[in-house]
């Protein structure tokens, strides 16, 4: 079997965002860039389904600018066999996003495509679930357990309130949630390996893909600072201040 990650370039979860002064988007300028983590756990796991014997072949795909190569050289680093680019550099949505990985999954014909809950940058939460429907196969989103046995994959899913076990058929797309694993880090000398890996540059249009967004961006802020707290003297204190400054007795 072969698995199929796509991964994202984004703003490194680290970096304290700042917005463009004139509020159009935030600020990407010498701003440090890295793997989506949930991306990071999809390629995590399909290398340990490909390290279990359960499949063979473990190829990234990212949509983005040229620098995304580095994204894509990372996930060869942690041990990926392959990469694709499907390079440019329009702000690309999750439906365009979508279609252009229903293509790259009908030339490749994965059995399975790992893909992260959510992009950390604009946090849609859709690409999965419109690439298995596009693709008319199945989906399970949030996975904290993936099991793979007999053409189906048993998936654990984070579900409001606890988890759900659920069983699909394969071809199928699966979703990370945070505690699906651990990613690894890439040695030096896979690093160093991963300069070599094979890695195809595409673009949207081979695919037939209009990325235009749809959407406009009318304004962007930052959150509000959060007021600052105060010290009580005494629990009788606190207790009258929750009835009477808070409302919650
Ligand atoms: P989203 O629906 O934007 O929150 O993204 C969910 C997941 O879709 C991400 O974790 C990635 O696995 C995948 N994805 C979204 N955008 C891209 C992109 N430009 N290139 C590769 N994968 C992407």
């Amino acid at each position: 079997m072969k698995i199929l990650v796509p991964v994202k370039r984004v703003i490194d979860y680290n970096v304290k965002i700042r917005v463009k002064p004139d509020g159009s988007d935030v600020e990407l300028s010498n701003v440090k860039m890295s793997m989506n983590p949930f991306d990071e756990i999809s390629v995590e796991e399909a290398l340990r389904l490909k390290e279990a014997g359960l499949a063979q072949e473990v190829v990234v795909v990212s949509i983005g600018p040229a620098k995304a190569e580095e994204t894509l050289r990372n996930a060869l680093a942690m041990g990926a066999d392959r990469a694709i680019l499907v390079e440019t550099d329009d702000t690309v949505e999750p439906l365009a996003v979508a279609k252009i990985l229903k293509s790259v999954a009908e030339a490749e014909r994965p059995g399975l495509i790992i893909v992260g809950k959510q992009a950390i940058d604009d946090d849609s939460n859709q690409t999965g679930q419109m690439l298995a429907a596009l693709l008319n196969w199945a989906q399970g989103t949030f996975a904290s357990k993936i099991v793979i046995e007999d053409g189906k994959a048993t998936v654990i899913r984070e579900v409001d309130g606890g988890l759900q076990t659920i069983s699909i058929k394969l071809p199928a797309v699966v979703t990370t949630d945070l505690r699906l694993n651990e990613p690894r880090y890439a040695s030096l000398p896979n690093i160093m390996k991963a300069k070599k890996k094979p890695l195809d540059k595409t673009s949207p249009s081979a695919f037939g893909v209009w990325t235009a967004p749809r959407l406009k961006v009318l304004k962007t802020e930052e959150p509000s600072g959060r007021k600052a707290g105060i010290k009580v003297k005494s629990v009788a204190e606190l207790v009258e201040k929750l009835k009477s400054e808070a409302g919650v007795l």
